[in-house]
């Protein structure tokens, strides 16, 4: 069988469709995690975009072992330059540029003509192959091009040094036949094809991204362009789990083997949703939370008698727990350590120790402690070293419309106490906090929701702060309360921008 390379674009593709910019170390957290699930490559950033950016490809690059460590440019000197830098301390680093090659992009957006393309384009790949010797060569909307025009392109690429080709449909438009073909096209009459892994990079705007790039990898690309949870531009990437998912289902279709574990793809999803903010649909394939679940009584019925009634995938095979033991508040650090094994956490020495602190709190206050808490519980930024803490909050209430918020938060080590009013607890709770702490930057979204079952529901704020410079920030705060869970949100999205706290207010 033959290798199939998995092109993780999650912090490239899947961040710039964001809003948002994940700051270094949550692009480290992610990076870490997908080396773990086995990506061959991870496209860290376009490093000429922005400090931040070039930032964190550097980062990635000296921190992550065992993986390539790819960065995007235009077809142009300054980019690749900066690029290169970036990736100097990678162990494999590869060079991600290319250029426009279809009608609308060479006349309106570089206005170029073909000729001029052709000879931009090697140009680029030859300027990226002084620094590194793996070069990934992008033929910009391939799929709306003339694909003439692009077997040209594409030849004179892997000849000036490119050691893959994206052909990338870019717009989301393209049916699977014709992307499959247009592959095949490229492989059959590109003449130098054999020196060089053909990728495909699909877009899902009309919800064919996945088909497509199976379509692709049938005909012969040995490299697929992937995001977790398909996140990316506009209606999103081609998702990382359903082509793993089903190449792995339906192995007698492709023909191909690749290097992932697929019980890491469950803790990928969720840790990916957690730091971007962005919410896994119920109904989402393969990672959703009802991807496994048998509503019907008929189904039900079916899974109970024979899991393969109905039943394509088994949950435990992607990481989803199945153990739904609970734990409690005389649980002991060992049973914790055990279940936290289980959900794939290893904690020793101090980790524990504050892990279990939190674990015996939350125990207090909701009696039952399912797998869905401990995974808040291990993601909870509380308790990390954070130079801003909530220490204690009360609200009251007087009338519809009012109400007044009194906070004490430890800020760099000092405690401070102040209260404000708002029209309801938490915007006097908000308000409070910006008082104290100086903060200007405006609550752009809030959204509470129960992250476990009961009525003792461990419940999930996340809030989404816009700063004057752009910047949106998310924070996330977990409690049984959900105005406290509101508060801890807040502080999270304060503190992982090292904000700095004006102390005259305090
Ligand atoms: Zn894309």
């Amino acid at each position: 069988m033959q290798r199939l390379y998995i092109f993780d674009t999650t912090l490239r593709d899947g961040e710039q469709s964001l809003g948002i910019t994940l700051n270094v170390k949550e692009k480290l957290e992610i990076g870490h995690q997908l080396v773990k699930l086995g990506v061959d490559i991870i496209e860290a950033g376009f490093p000429a975009s922005s400090p931040g950016d070039l930032e964190s490809v550097r980062t990635l690059a000296a921190e992550l072992k065992g993986v390539t460590i790819c960065g995007l440019t235009r077809a142009v000197p300054q980019d690749i330059d900066i690029c290169a830098e970036a990736l100097r301390k990678a162990e494999n680093p590869r060079i991600h540029t290319g250029i426009g090659v279809s009608p609308v992009h060479m006349e309106k957006k570089l206005g170029l003509n073909p000729e001029q393309t052709l000879e931009q384009a090697v140009f680029a790949v030859k300027y990226a192959k002084r620094y590194v010797n793996d070069v990934e060569f992008y033929a910009e909307d391939a799929f709306r091009s003339d694909p003439a025009f692009l077997v040209k392109v594409i030849e004179e690429a892997i000849k000036a040094g490119a050691t893959v080709v994206n052909i990338p449909d870019t717009v989301g438009y393209a049916n699977p036949w014709e992307y499959g073909e247009l592959i095949d096209f490229v492989i059959k009459n590109v003449r130098n094809i054999d020196k060089a892994v053909v990728s495909v990079h699909c877009h899902n705007d009309l919800g064919m991204a996945t088909a497509n790039a199976l379509a692709g990898i049938r005909a012969g690309a040995r490299q697929v362009e992937v995001t977790i949870n398909g996140i990316g531009e506009r209606a999103g990437n081609t998702s990382f789990e359903e082509v793993v998912m089903a190449i792995y289902t339906r192995r007698d279709g492709y023909g191909v083997k690749n290097n992932i574990k697929v019980y890491e793809i469950s803790a990928t999803s969720r840790l990916v949703s957690r730091i971007t903010g962005v919410a896994v649909p119920d109904y989402k394939a393969i990672v959703g939370a009802n991807a496994y679940s048998h509503a019907s009584g008929i189904h039900q019925d079916g899974v109970l008698k024979d899991r393969e009634t109905y039943e394509i995938i088994k949950p435990e095979t992607i990481g989803v727990p199945q153990n739904i033991i609970s734990l409690t508040a005389r649980s002991g650090r060992h049973a914790l350590k055990y279940r936290l094994e289980e959900l794939g956490y290893k904690v020793e020495g101090d980790q524990l120790n504050d892990v279990y602190k939190r674990f015996l709190h939350l125990a207090d206050s909701k009696q039952e402690v399912f797998d869905q808490d401990l995974y808040v519980l291990m993601g909870d930024p509380e308790g990390k070293a954070s130079n801003i803490l909530l220490q204690s909050m009360a609200i009251s209430t007087s009338g519809i419309e009012t109400a007044t918020a009194t906070v004490t938060l430890e800020i760099e080590g000092r405690k401070f106490t102040d209260a404000a009013c708002g029209n309801g607890p938490v915007n006097a709770l908000f308000n409070t906090i910006d008082r104290m702490t100086g903060n200007d930057a405006m609550l752009e979204d809030y959204t509470l929701k129960s992250v476990t079952r009961g009525s003792k529901a461990l419940g999930e704020a996340t809030v989404k702060l816009r700063y004057n410079d752009g910047r949106l920030v998310v924070g996330k705060g977990f409690s049984t309360d959900i105005i406290e869970a509101s508060a801890k949100a807040y502080i999270n999205a304060l503190a992982k921008q090292n904000h700095k706290f004006s102390k005259s207010q305090a």
